[in-house]
């Protein structure tokens, strides 16, 4: 017999999960024995109340059982309940002991761009004020790095999008670089649905055929980590046939002539060659792009996940400003950001080079400036730290000894996995803040629990650069708190409590608009009132009358004279990738699938979205997988120079036959980064995740 609803209640909210941050609300349904909870997309400017399966699913794992309450130490190698009164004493002694032992700077902290603006503008003061340390960085490092790095080079700033979601469905032709958006970001395609109605032609450029490259009408299929060459050559064919827009090049941009130099000189057949795209493909699609009017280019991880992620950018931006389709109506650049706060996380200072504002560390002006914000002297903050993946080298080489983790999980989500997992054991005391026991979590001494996205209130910024407020209003489970909360009552019990009074997630972020206030990141017009009312405001937003930025570079770009900075980069990258070989034969790439975020954190904790994918799987090409034995839907060892994984195979038509692909959200023996290489991008220092030479071989299924 159905039961009576007793109670009804509403929560508003927003996902949890990637750059979309689809507005939603919870329904919590109260009956006489239990509680039901469905959540439904609600009306916001970027995705008007429409959700995916992972939004509609996201409470799943919020109201799991494996939720953390209470602060666990870890005791003979269990972890026990303690009182948040004993965990910050633990954490005094031990990070003051480390730091009076070990150097000030054996103390590193990792962040996340999952966290909210507050939270991560507040970490990177933690480091650099309450610790006084120099080491901080997050998992952004790992996902936004090389997009961010190009388009300060070529454009002197960095947010996302150049223009607003709502610009695209007026574009003329779209290329879609490295990005499966039908499965990453699903509530975007109704943009690039609504263009290609519009009339649109879409250039996809991917190794294998997904549900993206579905709506396009021409698909470049190219070899792992080849995009530099294949841009390079686009613009070849761009300036050959004399769709470059000459007066926009003279009046706004530096270095053109040294890239037409360089890009003419190229050999399509040589680009053919190594991208594996053939020629008349690689004419077709730069001759649509140059000839229409308008055309915007779009990046994701596919493209900037390499060891030349910056330069592989850097050239497809060359090809926008090239033809003079930047700074215009329906024309520009979007770097597609995977994470929930992928943007805002990069603005608001836990990098290791950065302050707030996307100021510099290393610029004394800069220094200054937030110095006197935080009420302290500009010589007292620590300097420039390192990435994320060399912080782990040193722990390796004992420089770091002990770490504050926020919302991520490194052993999961580095390359070279087995060595960063190596790192985290040698820790002599590293605290890590979570919902969950997640990989990394397992091996800390201390483990304190956070509020999940429907009880922890703070602004978001959303793949196109637009600040939302992230209402959030839940009962917190136990006694956990918000990450602000525990940031400042750990400052509280190191002696720092001054620095770090706040008792709101708004009174931190009026903290923030001051402190990013002149910079290329902007916030000091946005307050909460205007984001209740207004909605949602693109930055830069100085002042308190200003309608935020919709448009960046209509008038000149960042860069100090105006002008955007092209430069001609070579097809071959500084650090060599790896190749196939006799002994490694195939390419390895990795992604993600619709049902799981990150390294599976969370989702793995959502039963309906659990289901969807279990476990991880090895997309093959038919023929390749004949090759080698290896029958489908069966256990296959998949062995690189840096370990081996043993996953279920998946045979596929749609994946070129050098290549096989796996998704990174599975951890221990499924955890594709065990593969990948510990090489680094030179100028952002993004790990290679997109390439490396594997060998397979066929397991017994038992
Ligand atoms: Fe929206 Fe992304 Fe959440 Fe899906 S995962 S509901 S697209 S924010």
């Amino acid at each position: 017999q159905q039961q009576k609803v007793q109670l009804e209640k509403t929560y508003d909210t927003q996902c949890p999960y990637c750059s979309m941050q689809c507005k939603m609300q919870l329904i919590e349904q109260s009956f006489v024995t239990r509680k039901k909870y469905l959540t439904i997309g609600k009306d916001n400017p970027t995705t008007e109340g429409r959700l995916c399966i992972k939004g509609m699913n996201a409470h799943q794992h919020a109201f799991s059982r494996e939720r953390l309450k209470y602060p666990l130490l870890k005791v003979n190698g269990e972890f026990v309940r303690i009182s948040w009164e004993e965990a910050f004493e633990h954490i005094k002694e031990n990070f003051v002991e480390i730091q009076s032992k070990d150097g000030q700077n054996a103390l590193a902290v990792y962040g996340s761009a999952s966290i909210t603006n507050e939270e991560a503008y507040l970490l990177g003061k933690f480091a650099r004020v309450a610790l006084k340390t120099k080491y901080i960085d997050y998992n952004g490092r790992l996902c936004m790095s090389a997009a961010a790095s190009a388009a300060i080079q070529t454009f002197g700033i960095d947010r996302g999008f150049t223009n607003s979601l709502a610009e695209i469905p007026f574009t003329g032709c779209i290329i879609l670089a490295g990005t499966n958006i039908a499965e990453c970001q699903p509530t975007i395609m109704p943009y690039f649905e609504k263009a290609k109605e519009n009339g649109a032609y879409i250039i996809a450029i991917d190794p294998r055929e997904t549900a993206t490259t579905k709506i396009a009408d021409l698909h470049l299929k190219l070899k792992p980590g080849t995009d530099a060459a294949l841009a390079n050559g686009l613009l070849k064919v761009i300036i050959e046939e004399n769709y470059i827009d000459e007066a926009f090049l003279q009046k706004r941009v530096n270095g053109f002539e040294e890239v037409k130099d360089y890009v003419l000189s190229l050999k399509l057949e040589e680009i053919e060659e190594m991208t594996g795209v053939p020629i008349e493909q690689i004419r077709k699609a730069a001759i649509r792009f140059g000839k229409e009017e308008t055309g915007m280019i779009f990046t994701a991880r596919g493209v900037e996940q390499q060891t030349d992620g910056s330069i592989s950018v850097r050239n497809f931006l060359n090809i926008l400003i090239a033809s003079g389709k930047i700074g215009k109506p329906n024309c520009g650049f979007g770097a597609i950001t995977g994470q929930g706060n992928g943007q805002g996380a990069r603005e608001h200072g836990q990098k290791a080079d950065q302050l707030p504002g996307y100021r510099s560390i290393d610029n004394e002006e800069h220094r200054a400036y937030v110095a006197s914000v935080w009420g302290v002297n500009k010589d007292e903050l620590p300097g420039k730290g390192v990435s994320a993946y060399e912080m782990m080298e040193k722990i390796h080489e004992g420089e770091i000894t002990g770490m504050f983790l926020m919302c991520s999980n490194p052993v999961v989500s580095n390359p070279n996995a087995q060595f960063v997992r190596e790192a985290m054991k040698k820790l002599k005391f590293l605290v890590a803040v979570d919902l969950f026991v997640s990989e990394t979590a397992r091996l800390a001494d201390l483990i304190l629990p956070t509020s999940s996205y429907l009880e922890d209130e703070g602004t978001m910024t959303n793949v196109e650069g637009r600040v939302t407020l992230r209402e959030a209003n839940y009962p917190v489970p136990g006694e956990v708190k918000h990450d602000w909360q525990i940031i400042c009552d750990i400052a509280r019990v190191l002696g720092k409590g001054e620095y770090f009074s706040f008792s709101s997630a708004e009174e931190i972020f009026n903290e923030l608009r001051v402190a990013s206030r002149g910079g290329f990141a902007d916030y000091y017009g946005i307050t909460y009132d205007r984001l209740r009312k207004e909605g949602g405001l693109l930055w830069p937003c100085p002042d308190l009358d200003h309608k935020g930025t919709v448009r960046l570079f209509e008038a000149s770009f960042a860069h100090r004279d105006g002008r955007a900075a092209m430069v001609a980069v070579p097809n071959k990258p500084v650090i060599p990738k790896e190749q196939a070989c006799e002994e490694f034969p195939l390419y390895l790439t990795t992604g993600r699938v619709m049902s799981h975020y990150l390294t599976g954190v969370q989702t793995r904790k959502s039963p309906a979205l659990a289901a969807r994918n279990v476990e991880s799987f090895m997309e093959i090409h038919p023929s390749t997988a004949m090759k080698y034995r290896i029958q489908d839907n069966t256990l296959v060892k998949i062995e690189s120079r840096r370990g081996s994984i043993t996953v279920r195979s998946k045979w596929s038509e749609t994946i070129r036959q050098d290549t096989v692909f796996v998704p990174f959200h599975w951890a221990d023996s499924q955890n594709v980064n065990n593969l990948v290489s510990k090489e680094l991008d030179p100028t952002c220092r993004m790990p290679g995740f997109k390439v490396s030479a594997v060998k397979l071989s066929p397991v017994m299924d038992l």
